[in-house]
């Protein structure tokens, strides 16, 4: 089924947590439970209907929506597309949405009334790619995550830089984010692929092995830190739709 589509002017009214909730204690809860086990806990006992999952249609992003796909097919699944990604990453996404039946992948893209007004030459990544960021990416999935207050990201500690440390659960602002994979290792994702015979990202034999938007996004070559393609030649390593208290927020 092909994805559906929502511009990112919709903001719903935000569900809150409950303002009790013990990140340490449901850590603790959680610690024993497998990937499987805590994705089924998470979307279908504990927070029906409140969880959404955010990926990039990247590298290594079919081991998480495979695993999705098992647990609930229906989960909410929020794509970005920010202008200014690959051909390949487009028909990427709608192959494996297709390969795992996945039935409510949502594609949001930046505002263009504020594409027109702050980025009328389409060149701000050159010159302030973080606010290329908040433009292309945080405002639109800030509108479209509104409604949920669980959020599933496929972030791993190998990836390292502030990933080493990444915790299974965390809190970040009103969001609940639970990371499944965060402790999975390169060699268990590529296992993955090779045991289901999961399609590849066609880019991967190209040398990219993280892969974002095209004027900020080089191969990575083999053997070297993941995430080395990205932002090359800046010391930005993340856009920040994961930094605690917007950190690369320049406003
Ligand atoms: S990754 Fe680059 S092009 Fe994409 S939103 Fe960020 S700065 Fe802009």
């Amino acid at each position: 089924m092909p994805p559906s589509t929502s511009g990112p002017s919709a903001s719903p009214s935000p569900a809150t947590l409950p303002p009790a909730l013990n990140i340490g204690a449901l850590d603790r809860l959680l610690a024993p439970l497998n990937t499987d086990q805590l994705l089924r806990q998470v979307i279908v006992d504990a927070f029906p209907s409140r969880t959404v999952v955010t990926t990039s249609f990247g590298a290594e992003s079919a081991v998480l929506l495979t695993l999705i796909a098992k647990t609930d097919p229906a989960t909410p699944v929020v794509f970005l597309d920010t202008g200014y990604l690959f051909a390949q990453t487009l028909t990427y996404r709608d192959e494996l949405v297709r390969h795992l039946g996945l039935t409510d992948v949502r594609t949001i893209t930046p505002d263009p009334g504020d594409l027109a007004r702050e980025d009328p030459e389409g060149d701000l990544h050159k010159h302030d790619p973080d606010r290329c960021c908040r433009l292309r990416k945080h405002l639109p999935l800030e509108n479209a995550l509104a409604a949920f207050d669980v959020w599933i990201s496929g972030r791993k500690r190998f990836h390292g830089g502030d990933r080493a440390s990444l915790p299974r659960v965390e809190i970040d602002g009103r969001y609940l984010k639970v990371n499944p994979l965060a402790d999975w290792s390169e060699a268990a994702i590529a296992r993955a692929f090779t045991d289901t015979g999961l399609p590849r990202h066609p880019l991967i034999e190209h040398g990219f092995t993280s892969i974002g938007c095209f004027p900020c996004t080089e191969p990575s070559g083999t053997g070297g830190y993941s995430r080395a393609g990205r932002w090359p030649g800046r010391d930005k390593t993340e856009c920040g739709i994961h930094a605690p208290n917007g950190r690369y927020n320049p406003e």
